[in-house]
């Protein structure tokens, strides 16, 4: 197929200063969780990207010197040679692919603690950590201000060295930078704070001194912010933001643009969709010449060349549709629009970041895996031989399993009970917020499309005497889970009902059957992520009394690593849902719900109709156990391989149950190395022989 010549705008090569990018598809600065611990897992995984065919591919932040670090978030670093060559890693496989390598150099100030270096972090006054940690900041004097720009000017040098092509004044996120610019927070009384023109100063001379530093081959771009203060979405406010813009207007290179709220700008699709910054871009472009990029989770070209054509923005930003699809661009090329994995907005890659883990995708489940594992999100392994496939289930687990069974040649039959596929997806995006998951089964499904190999059996609840008999060679059970009606205590699951009572007690699986309870209703959440708000909201949507409570701190204290969880919360709230946290349910007689508290066992009895139980899932692994018993549980008399796969096996969130489908085609008639199944990066401390170190 060939690219439809409405996306021609999509190709045009770009001057960004001293150097081009061939394209308008560029992927911005965004966090893996890697950084400087894991070279090797970070340079394929943007390797891929260029591959892809990305004009322009960032790191993540790049911490410029031990007195801004981020752990146990893992950022980059530039703070010596050796990161210099981890760098080159990236650089070097970036080239490769005709893409241009953009190095982000960030200091915290504010927002770091510096726990990994102990050395006291900076800022423009003495602030506390904006993260809560107990330490505040020291405030810069001048000579700081002066070590600062001179290790922004050394770090410079070193991204040069790497190779990058792009380099960058980071001058937002409310890190050190943005902070000088904040006329709130910048009371100093020297030459940097005070008027405008003093409060730019500092970016100002970083962007010259970056220049002067690396200029002659490197484009220089800022990140910066097009409002000055969080607002209602979509309304900015812009504060002295204009008139900055124009007074930096044609410094750098490319003004790489993004807003004051993180959680609009990287918003989950529950609250935030395509586009979102659009708004707040209005004015940029009229006071710079030079190429503008945001982002905007774009998966549509047709969104894309909207913006370049009504001159929004010069090219098109990515973070996470770059990680769903690394391919996005390539595909857009080939004419291919229907097989691109369009990012759902969950911000599961985020909360690689927020743990401290590498990153991960709901829809990619190759994403990180590209070098331990040699995973290529487009290419696998044909198949190793002519045995044909059941997959039981056609779940995320079950859809991405045959998918990918499929796209390895082999006859794969996938059995589903109900009339519809895609499992908890289908159900759950039918709740509030939840629409755009419908993306994880609509690649799927249209992938099958195309695979004639790959046959589809809607409504057809197996058992295990139908197992047998589609006398397949493999069997993967993937029949799901569904949720319980009681709690795990800490040591077991117990039930809520009073002694003598037999209330209504109902899970979010009843709930999207379409079970209305009665009101007042408790949401009980135990579960921790976004179920329990979400089903809060339903009801709450179909004129019921709501409270939810929950035993931890936090409402979907999980969704805190989504950076969803402050928006669940107050969005409830807004809705009139009521909020209890720290308290446990102990007993319900359907008329008392008995809620007692965390810390000091006090008793809070809530009157309600019915509960709804958010807590756990059981595996539905009834099927696979009926197989075994059919050779009294010794599977290696079975006439073909049997595995449960996904939350089957055991229940975990939509992305570990694509990985789950796509591990199990991945491995199919391939020897795993069960003692090392995956290539280790780590740091590496060379060949020191035993005893010399
Ligand atoms: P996962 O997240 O692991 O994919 P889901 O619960 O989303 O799990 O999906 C499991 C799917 O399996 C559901 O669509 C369910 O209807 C289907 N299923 C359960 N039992 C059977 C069975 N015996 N035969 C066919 N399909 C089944
Ligand atoms: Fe998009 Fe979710 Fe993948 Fe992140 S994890 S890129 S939000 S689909």
């Amino acid at each position: 197929m060939s690219r439809d010549p409405r996306y021609d705008i999509l190709f045009e090569p770009i001057k960004i200063g001293p150097v081009t990018a061939k394209n308008r598809f560029y992927q911005v600065p965004h966090c893996t969780g890697m950084g400087y611990l894991r070279p090797r897992m970070l340079a394929d995984m943007r390797e891929m990207k260029a591959m892809g065919g990305w004009g322009v591919i960032c790191t993540e932040y790049n911490s410029i010197h031990p007195s801004s670090d981020d752990l146990s978030h893992a950022s980059a670093s530039l703070w010596d040679d050796s990161d210099v060559r981890a760098h080159a890693l990236m650089t070097e496989k970036v080239h490769a692919h005709g893409a241009l390598a953009g190095a982000e150099l960030w200091y915290g100030g504010i927002r770091t603690a510096n726990m990994l270096t102990r050395e006291v972090p900076m800022d423009l006054a003495s602030f506390p950590n904006a993260k809560g940690h107990p330490f505040q900041t020291r405030a810069m004097d001048k000579s700081d201000i002066r070590m600062f720009r001179h290790w922004h000017r050394k770090a410079a040098l070193r991204a040069k060295e790497a190779e990058f092509d792009i380099v960058y004044v980071y001058a937002t996120h409310d890190y050190l930078i943005s902070n000088f610019l904040n006329p709130h927070m910048n009371t100093r009384g020297d030459e940097y704070g005070g008027s405008l023109e003093n409060r730019t100063r500092l970016v100002r001379e970083l962007i010259e001194e970056t220049k002067e530093a690396v200029g002659d081959r490197c484009a220089v771009a800022v990140r910066f912010a097009a409002d000055e203060q969080i607002g209602e979405d979509g309304v900015p406010i812009y504060g002295e933001r204009r008139e900055m813009f124009e007074m930096l207007a044609e410094m750098p290179d490319l003004w790489d643009i993004n807003v004051a709220d993180y959680s609009l700008e990287m918003g989950a699709s529950r609250f935030v969709k395509e586009a979102p910054l659009e708004p707040y871009m209005d004015f940029v472009k009229s006071v710079t010449s030079k190429p503008v990029v945001t982002v905007g989770r774009f998966t549509s070209p047709d969104t894309m060349v909207s913006q370049l054509k009504r001159g929004v923005v010069d090219m098109i930003g990515a973070a996470r549709p770059s990680i769903a699809d690394p391919f996005l661009p390539n595909k857009i090329a080939e004419g291919r629009i229907d097989s691109i994995r369009e990012c759902i907005g969950c911000n599961v890659c985020y909360s690689g970041d927020a743990i401290g883990v590498p990153i991960r995708c709901t829809q990619n489940p190759t994403m990180g895996e590209e070098w331990r594992k040699g995973w290529h999100p487009e290419k696998i392994a044909e198949k190793g031989s002519d045995s044909k496939i059941l997959i039981v289930g056609a779940g995320p687990t079950g859809l991405e399993a045959a998918r990918a069974l499929g796209a390895r040649g082999y006859d794969v039959m996938l059995a589903e009970a109900t009339r519809d596929l895609g499992g908890r997806v289908t159900r759950e995006c039918a709740l509030p917020g939840m629409a755009e998951y419908v993306r994880v089964c609509a690649y799927r499904e249209q992938e099958l499309l195309n695979m004639p190999n790959v046959e589809v059996y809607r409504e057809s609840a197996l058992t295990a005497e139908d197992v047998f008999a589609t006398e397949a060679d493999h069997v993967a059970i993937a029949t799901g889970a569904i949720w319980r009606r009681d709690r795990f205590n800490d040591e077991a699951y117990v039930s809520i009902a009073a002694e003598g009572t037999a209330p209504e007690i109902l899970t979010p699986d009843d709930i999207m059957d379409g079970t209305l309870p009665k009101g007042p209703v408790l949401v009980y959440d135990e579960d921790g992520y976004y179920m329990g708000g979400v089903i809060a909201e339903r009801l709450k949507d179909a004129g019921l009394d709501v409270t939810l409570a929950t035993p931890s701190d936090q409402i979907s204290q999980w969704a805190g690593k989504t950076a969803e969880r402050w928006r669940v919360r107050t969005h409830l709230m807004k809705l009139g849902v009521k909020i209890i946290v720290s308290h446990s349910l102990t007993t319900f007689d359907g008329k008392t719900a008995n809620l007692a508290c965390e810390y000091s066992g006090a008793a809070l009895p809530l009157p309600v109709s019915s509960v709804v139980m958010v807590t756990q899932r059981t595996p539905n692994d009834g099927l696979y156990r009926d197989i075994l018993a059919k050779v009294d549980g010794k599977i290696d008399e079975l006439p073909f391989t049997l595995k449960r796969i996904g939350d089957c096996e055991a229940p975990a969130i939509i992305a570990a149950a694509i990985y789950a489908g796509h591990k199990y085609a991945r491995e199919l008639d391939t020897v795993v190395d069960l003692d090392e199944p995956m290539k280790h990066d780590r740091v590496d401390v060379g060949d020191i022989p035993f005893g010399k170190a």
